[in-house]
């Protein structure tokens, strides 16, 4: 896969990049969102680990930017420690998902391979770790067992399948359950989450919270 990674730290930056090289990728360099912004508008990238904080233009200028393209490269920001409103606001601009400084390389290499993973085609069948989901019967089988999703839990999962790796914000799970019930509550939606997780949770697939934000279906147990 094609990898853009933005970082002004040239030691970080160093190490992110031998990380993905020695993982097989094909990887790039911009140690400014200038350069970033302009690798950005002619190249293509499956993926981008882009930091926050850059001398010039910010990763956050950057991303919109980037969406306002319509590119669909995923998006990995990288957002210094404890710094809650820049993780919201990358999300909020499109973000995949965020990895906060410092971070170990193993959980790096995770998010990464979480996010390479979300461009599946839409099919009609998955398997997924021990989970079998026939989408047109709507049937799900954990370990060959049936189990019964209600229409909202359902529907939740369908939306988590087509954006794996992908953190949802509560109020995108709403918008899209919305046609179920006038009003959505985020407790409801707590709810109906929670019933998911417990009923397809034996099949080895996670999802994770996204504390004051959403839901990230992490794809299953390698
Ligand atoms: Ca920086």
């Amino acid at each position: 896969m094609r990898i853009l990674v933005v970082e002004d730290d040239s030691l970080l930056a160093d190490g992110l990049v031998s990380v993905l090289s020695r993982a097989g990728h094909a990887v790039e360099h911009a140690a400014s969102g200038r350069l970033a912004d302009s690798l950005l508008e002619r190249e293509s990238y499956d993926l981008v680990v882009l930091d926050v904080g850059l001398p010039d233009i910010d990763g956050f200028e950057v991303l919109r930017r980037l969406r306002a393209r319509r590119s669909s490269a995923g998006v990995l920001v990288l957002t210094a420690r404890d710094a809650v409103d820049d993780r919201v606001r990358g999300l909020d601009l499109g973000a995949n998902d965020y990895l906060t400084k410092p971070f170990s390389v193993t959980e790096f290499e995770a998010r990464v391979r979480a996010l390479l993973r979300r461009n599946v085609p839409h099919a009609a069948r998955w398997s997924i770790a021990g989970m079998d989901v026939d989408i047109a019967a709507k049937r799900v089988r954990v370990h060959d067992k049936p189990v019964e999703l209600t229409p909202r839990e359902w529907a939740l999962l369908e939306l988590f399948l087509q954006r794996p790796g992908y953190v949802l914000s509560k109020s995108q799970i709403a918008e899209s359950l919305f046609s179920f019930d006038d009003q959505l509550s985020p407790n409801a939606i707590e709810v109906h989450v929670s019933r998911l997780r417990s009923k397809i949770g034996a099949a080895g697939v996670h999802i994770r919270t996204v504390r004051g934000f959403g839901y990230l279906w992490d794809g299953a147990d390698e």
